[in-house]
């Protein structure tokens, strides 16, 4: 197979598959490039166990692509978040409410969401998915690149007039464009668990706090939440391990009795976590995308919402300035210009988050104490704080503010 295209998508994860729907919206021929085969669970997988928070802004861009329609009936809104310090009183709670908005985001099982975006992709017309596979090579050349692909044992040939790279946090298209990636190691892991609480609190989302945690606790409906817990590497394994009552009470230990005794476990996972952030987003007729571009510390349910928000970002400048040619220059510079502030705030949020609260110093304990006060009592702070976790902070794309790609 020898075929041209306006844009090839390596990585068909949540923001490839996203992005692909967009462009095919878009009337654009777009061919996606994945590693895994389709809805690849093989046996003894565990299918993923993580609640995705999906801010307001990425729920008005799943919308807007028409990909939020099957989601909708299982979702859970998110109406207010309650932050507190294990060991400290008092708790900062963001309400939707203050942002005058019904929810600041809604919790989306990831295997669902994987699977609706893969069904969507298979119905796009204008859209080519070819998985297993492999791109070899990726040669610029004056009027786009040529991606070499392994596929079904055979290799083919694409002429594509861009490129994205939305393989995610181990990019090989980020080396394969000869693009270098600063790497810090948190030396922490998620443990990630579905439990059922005694007194859930409805449409309401726990982040708890310690040098030892943090713990987030997100509602999946009814008596169920997702929990979240990051601790030290050496220790997660263990807490994979061990029965399951055990670890619940643990989970109970650090949590306290806000909701109840916790219990019930699912499958544990565990995530190592590392700041990875590519050292440049964008290459003559290429960009980078979600993980692949940066990945976070999920402590502020950051990464997916800042590569849609990529994913959107990178339409806008399509349908503005790059119907013709998809990869040209205007493309690239007014889609890097557009994201490279976000990229910025939004890892240095979750990365102070993640430093602060993992110190035992007094001075970072004091640190903690006069984040959560100045919340609490600066109106301000709180509002900024709210529109960040709502994905609106800076200056979000049209698509995130719920405007049409053109004006
Ligand atoms: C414990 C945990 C909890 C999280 N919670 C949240 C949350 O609540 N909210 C939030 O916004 N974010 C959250 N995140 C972050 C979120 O999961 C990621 O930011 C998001 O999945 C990134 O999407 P992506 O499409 O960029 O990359 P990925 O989802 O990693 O997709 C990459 C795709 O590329 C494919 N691929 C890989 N290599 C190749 C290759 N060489 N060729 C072709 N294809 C390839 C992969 O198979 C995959 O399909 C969390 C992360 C963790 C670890």
């Amino acid at each position: 197979m020898n075929e041209t295209c306006d844009c090839a998508i390596i990585g068909a994860g949540f923001t490839g598959a996203t992005l692909a729907a967009g462009l095919a919206q878009l009337g654009l021929r777009v061919i996606v490039i994945e590693a895994r085969a389709p809805l690849a669970v093989t046996a003894g997988d565990t299918p993923d166990q993580r609640g995705l928070a999906l801010a307001h802004a990425s729920w008005k861009i799943l919308s807007a692509l028409g990909m939020w329609q099957p989601l909708a009936a299982e979702v859970t809104p998110i109406r207010s978040i309650h932050i507190t310090e294990r060991g400290r009183f008092g708790v900062t709670t963001l309400t939707a409410e203050d942002a005058g908005v019904d929810a600041m985001g809604y919790v989306c099982p990831a295997l669902r969401l994987a699977t609706v975006t893969e069904r969507h992709l298979q119905d796009l017309a204008g859209v080519t998915r070819l998985a297993p596979a492999r791109v070899t090579a990726l040669e610029l050349q004056p009027e786009g690149r040529r991606l070499v692909v392994e596929h079904g044992g055979q290799t083919c040939e694409i002429s594509a007039k861009l490129v994205v790279a939305a393989d995610g946090v181990d990019s090989a298209t980020r080396d394969l464009l000869g693009i270098g990636a600063a790497v810090h190691d948190y030396q922490r892991s998620a443990v990630v668990a579905n439990v059922s609480v005694a007194r859930p609190q409805a449409f309401t989302a726990f982040e708890r706090f310690d040098t030892a945690g943090p713990v987030a606790l997100l509602p999946l409906g009814g008596r169920r939440y997702v929990s979240i817990w990051t601790m030290a590497t050496s220790a997660a394994s263990a807490m994979q391990a061990m029965p399951g009552d055990d670890y619940t009470q643990r989970l109970n230990e650090f949590f306290g009795t806000r909701l109840g005794t916790i219990s019930e476990p699912g499958p544990r996972q565990v995530y190592p976590l590392r700041l990875v952030r590519a050292n440049e987003i964008a290459a003559p007729r290429a960009v980078l995308i979600g993980n692949a571009a940066n990945t976070v510390h999920p402590n502020a349910s950051q990464g997916l919402n800042l590569g849609l928000r990529d994913v959107a970002a990178l339409l806008e400048a399509v349908a503005v300035h790059g119907m013709q040619d998809a990869g040209c220059s205007d493309v690239i510079d007014v889609w890097r210009e557009q994201r490279l502030p976000d990229h910025q705030a939004t890892v240095r949020f979750s990365d102070t988050l993640a430093r602060l609260f993992a110190s035992d110093l007094a001075i970072a304990g004091l640190a903690r104490h006069a984040v959560m006060l100045g919340v609490t009592a600066i109106p301000a702070l709180k509002a900024k704080l709210v529109r960040n976790a709502m994905g609106l902070g800076g200056r979000p794309p049209r698509l995130a503010r719920g405007a049409r790609l053109i004006r």
